[in-house]
C-alpha cells in the first residue's frame, strides 16, 4: 500500500520542519514529521510515502546513512535539503540513492515546483527487493538480439530487458531494482536509441517537461544527471569504456551503446 498523497519530514531544526510541514500540507499531502534518522526511517515504514524531504546534518544518523535504510524498502522520491556549501554531500547523498535536492535556504515555490514535477512521473508498481528472484519464473535460454523497439512499453537492448507497463528491469532474467529516478533515465536512452540526449534533456525529463520550455538549468542540475547514471551503471553492472548499454558522447550527454551481435 502506498500513497501518492503522503509525505515525511525528516529535519532536526523546528522552523525548517513547520515552514516543510505547512509547504507540503498547502501542496495537499497528508504530512508526518520527524525530528531525527532513527524516527524518520521508522515513519516512512510506517506510512509509506510517496515523497520524503531529508535534513542530511541530524542528530543521531547521518544522512547518508538514513538514504541507505531507506533504499532498503522504499523508492519514495527522497529530497535531500543542504546547505549551498555541502556539494560534495550533495553528490554523496544522490550517489546513496536520493532523487534530488534543495539548497536552504529554499524557496517554497522551489520545493513545490520539485514535488509537482516528481507527481507527473509514473509510480514504480514492482516492489524494489534487494536480490529478488522470480520462482519458477521462464528464464528464456537466451535473449535474441533484437533492437530497442516499443512495442507495448517493452524496451530490449543488449540482453536488457524494460518493461514501461510494469516499471521492471532484468537482464538475463535477474531483477534489478531501480529507483524511479533511474528507471526513468533508462527509459529516456532506451528510447532515444543511438540519438544522444543531452544532459539538460534528461533534467527536463526529470521534471516531467516534453520539450525545451525554457526552464532554467544549472551545471549542479546537469551534475544530478551524472550520479544518476553512475548509480545506473553500476547497478546494470555496465563499464563506461566499453558500454553495453550507457554510452557517454563527451561535453554533450549519453546515447545507447551499439547493438553488440
Ligand atoms: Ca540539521
Amino acid at each position: 500500500m502506498e500513497s501518492q498523497r503522503v509525505a515525511v519530514i525528516i529535519e532536526d531544526d523546528t522552523d525548517i520542519r513547520d515552514l516543510l510541514h505547512a509547504v507540503l500540507q498547502q501542496s495537499g499531502f497528508e504530512v508526518h514529521a520527524s525530528p531525527n534518522g532513527s524516527e524518520g526511517v521508522e515513519a516512512v515504514r510506517r506510512h509509506n510515502p510517496a515523497v520524503v524531504t531529508l535534513d542530511l546534518g541530524l542528530p543521531d544518523i547521518d544522512g547518508f546513512e538514513v538514504i541507505r535504510q531507506l533504499r532498503q524498502f522504499s523508492d519514495a522520491y527522497i529530497v535531500m535539503l543542504t546547505a549551498r556549501a555541502e556539494e560534495l554531500d550533495t553528490l554523496m547523498g544522490l550517489e546513496a540513492g536520493a532523487d534530488d535536492y534543495v539548497t536552504k535556504p529554499f524557496r517554497p515555490r522551489e520545493l513545490r515546483a520539485r514535488i509537482s514535477a516528481m507527481l507527473r512521473r509514473p509510480r514504480t508498481t514492482a516492489e524494489p527487493v534487494a536480490g529478488q528472484g522470480v520462482p519458477g519464473a521462464a528464464v528464456p535460454a537466451q535473449v535474441p538480439a533484437m533492437v530497442p523497439s516499443a512495442e507495448e512499453g517493452v524496451y530490449r537492448h543488449n540482453g536488457l530487458v524494460l518493461d514501461s507497463g510494469t516499471r521492471s528491469t532484468e537482464i538475463g532474467g535477474r531483477q534489478i531494482a531501480l529507483t524511479r529516478t533511474e528507471f526513468d533515465l533508462l527509459q529516456a536512452l532506451l528510447s532515444g536509441g543511438r540519438r544522444v540526449r543531452t544532459k539538460p534533456d534528461l533534467v527536463r525529463r526529470l521534471r516531467g517537461e516534453e520539450y525545451d520550455t525554457g526552464s532554467y538549468i544549472s551545471d549542479a542540475d546537469e551534475r544530478t544527471i551524472e550520479v544518476h547514471v553512475g548509480n545506473l551503471r553500476r547497478k546494470l553492472g555496465d563499464d563506461s569504456r566499453a558500454p553495453r548499454w550507457l554510452e557517454t558522447v563527451r561535453g554533450v550527454g549519453y546515447r545507447l551503446a551499439p547493438e553488440q551481435g
